[in-house]
């Protein structure tokens, strides 16, 4: 039997805060989500490794320490509510349901929504809504947000998720080629947007009216 407890506690102190991931909150949320619950039977074992892994429809789980940094780097309190495009698992939704009051997250893949919302149920997340639809128009409906998570590389910066961000909001997003991108973090201010780069990073397409082509 894998004490999948232990696991989490090396995952996060080898990979996530022995590479600078420094927010206490972070961490903690991190030892805590069940990454494992996420995975199809035959990956559980592991689920902790310094790696992303294939969730199904061609789409993938982020490694951990991505979950993590783009995590920190929009600087939650507890209070936000926040955007999150590409369901996928579910995993990264969770992370941020521990950080923030509301999580509303967007999945264009029928199946995989459905599947994360019963993964989230069982858990017993409650502040996560999920929407099937094409999240490069964002959620118009209940904007404007206070962070966006973009999980899935974009040819530019969607204009709606721009104008769907409060003033002062944080938005991180993988962009750049279809199979390599940098990690932005999009700060919205009075006069415009300010970007910041971060690392490289390697993501499934973005793919929607304000992204790739299919
Ligand atoms: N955050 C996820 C990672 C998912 S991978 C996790 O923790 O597991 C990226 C996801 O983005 C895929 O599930 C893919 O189907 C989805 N995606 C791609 N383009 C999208 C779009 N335009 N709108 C919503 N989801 C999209």
């Amino acid at each position: 039997m894998i004490n999948y407890e232990n696991e989490r506690g090396r995952m996060v102190d080898e990979q996530i805060a022995g590479r600078g991931v420094k927010d206490e909150r972070v961490l903690a949320a991190m030892r805590k989500v069940p990454r494992h619950e996420f995975l199809p039977e035959a990956l559980r074992t592991v689920a902790y490794g310094d790696h992303a892994l294939p969730i199904g429809e061609g789409q993938t789980i982020s490694q951990p320490y991505m979950v993590a940094l783009m995590t920190e780097l929009l600087e939650l309190t507890g209070r936000e509510r926040v955007l999150e495009i590409g369901t996928g698992s579910g995993y990264q939704s969770a992370v941020l349901a521990q950080l923030c009051e509301k999580v509303y997250t967007v999945e264009r893949v029928k199946s995989l929504a459905a599947l994360a919302r019963t993964v989230l149920d069982k858990l017993g997340y409650r502040n996560v809504a999920i929407k099937t639809f094409d999240g490069t128009y964002g959620w118009s409906e209940m904007a404007p947000f206070d962070a966006i998570m973009v999980t899935a590389g974009a040819p530019d910066i969607p204009k709606p998720l721009v104008d769907q961000l409060k003033p002062g909001g944080r938005m991180v997003i993988p962009v750049g080629e279809r199979f390599s991108q940098t990690l932005l973090k999009v700060v919205k201010t009075p006069e415009g947007t300010v970007t910041e780069k971060s690392i490289p990073c390697v993501f499934v397409p973005l793919v929607g009216a304000h992204g790739w082509k299919e």
